[in-house]
């Protein structure tokens, strides 16, 4: 088979199981109104599929620090992190991560895939284990392949099988790397975290949590799972995006170890790569703040997590297993989650949906996720939508 003969069978799979004409993947938005609201085609949509989960893509502030940055310093920074693209505003925002974290230093990425990406493959190496949760992120997977290390992966927020691996490992689990998530982006469910520290402390193993979906979502300050837990200081290394909470593009690392700052000069996706631009780290700055004292804002989400999650529940949807602002419904195949995602847009609600094999257990969802600035009205159509879709999908 050619090169260009599998991208031929990529069409040819694509063409099967999607009707024509109907855009699933890659759903062109024609125009956006709100955090909340944009135009698909000739319809007004409610955006239930963005990680848009305090909906800061619209605040003032974040919008009005953007423009100044963008007047003030350009563009673009046009350069690495490495050479000339680390501006104060880029080293202030390290600062301000490191300080909400009260831990000793920061590094920001250009993405949050890249914040895996540099901070696993600077940690480990060839000689070295990788130990993931079977339903880690792909920038997780991809972090691990780019290091050089044996990937050994452990059953889904499974601690007992975690200890059971790292004690096959036996001295080998002192260069053992545990990866796992805050709030898994698929399931939206919660990593066992006591259970996970109490493992990696008994084996003297190093713990890596991604808190990309729980930052600003979890705890009273919004730092995620490791604040809403209390084990902050039992976790080594924390990445998480500005893409979801933050409402725009980039990515962290936190560590209390002072190694943290050597990932930069050995972490190619740190190093080979231009630096955020200056208006996304403005708009972070200020996004950050919102999140930190965004005590009501958290309020206002769950009261909608808890909403959606028990409306759909009761109407007899399987679900992931914990409201979160993750809601993601479990279809048993391709094509009925087709049918609800497209039904659903059809009403004005625009979803993701996620098809194998990017899903966990090779399940389709159709995944939801809820944000802060839902309003009620809006909250009841999906209520009711999913109602109308049940009767007429289901049966
Ligand atoms: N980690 C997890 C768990 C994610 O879900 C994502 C994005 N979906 C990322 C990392 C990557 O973040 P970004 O999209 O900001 O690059």
């Amino acid at each position: 088979m050619s090169l260009l003969d599998k991208l031929d069978a990529v069409a040819a799979a694509r063409k099967a199981l999607l009707p024509e004409g109907v855009e699933v993947f890659g759903t062109p938005i024609e125009e956006v109104y709100s955090s909340t609201e944009a135009r698909i085609g000739d319809h007004r949509i409610l955006f239930l599929g963005t990680n848009n989960y305090l909906g800061l893509t619209f605040a003032q502030e974040c919008r009005d620090a953007a423009q100044e940055a963008i007047h003030n310093e350009g563009t673009g920074t046009t350069g690495s992190r490495m050479a000339n693209g680390s501006y104060s505003g880029h080293r202030a925002l390290e600062r301000e991560f490191a300080e909400f974290y009260q831990c000793g230093s920061c590094i920001v990425f250009t993405t949050g895939y890249q914040a895996n990406l540099a901070t696993i493959s600077g940690l480990a190496g060839a000689g070295d284990i990788v130990l993931i949760d079977g339903d880690s992120h792909a920038s997780i997977y991809d972090g691990c392949r780019l290091s050089g290390a044996e990937i050994i992966r452990f059953r889904h927020n499974d601690a007992a099988d975690l200890e059971k691996r790292l004690r096959r490992l036996g001295e080998r689990s002192r260069s053992t790397l545990i990866i796992a998530e805050g709030i898994y982006s698929m399931l939206g469910d919660r990593a066992p975290l006591a259970d996970i520290v109490k493992v990696k402390d008994a084996y003297n193993s190093t713990l890596l949590l991604d808190e990309a979906h729980s930052l600003g979502v979890l705890g009273e300050t919004g730092q995620g799972l490791v604040e809403e837990t209390g084990l902050l200081d039992r976790v080594d290394f924390i990445t998480g995006t500005f893409s979801k909470s933050l409402g725009g593009i980039g990515g962290y690392c936190v560590s209390n170890h002072p190694q943290l700052d050597q990932l930069r000069y050995v972490s190619r996706p740190y190093i080979f790569t231009a630096s955020p631009t200056p208006a996304t780290i403005a708009s972070t700055r200020a996004a950050l703040k919102l999140l930190r004292e965004g005590v009501e804002l958290r309020r206002q989400l769950w009261k909608n997590v808890h909403q959606l999650y028990s409306q759909l529940k009761e109407l007899g949807y399987r679900l992931g297993p914990e409201p979160s602002p993750v809601i993601a419904t479990i279809l048993e195949t391709p094509q009925q989650a087709l049918a609800l995602w497209k039904g659903l847009l059809e009403q004005g609600i625009y979803v993701n949906l996620v098809l194998p094999p990017a899903t966990p257990e090779g399940n389709s969802l159709v995944r939801c996720s809820v944000s802060a600035v839902h309003t009620s009205e809006q909250m009841d159509h999906v209520g009711k939508t999913f109602a109308m879709l049940r009767e007429t999908i289901f049966q």
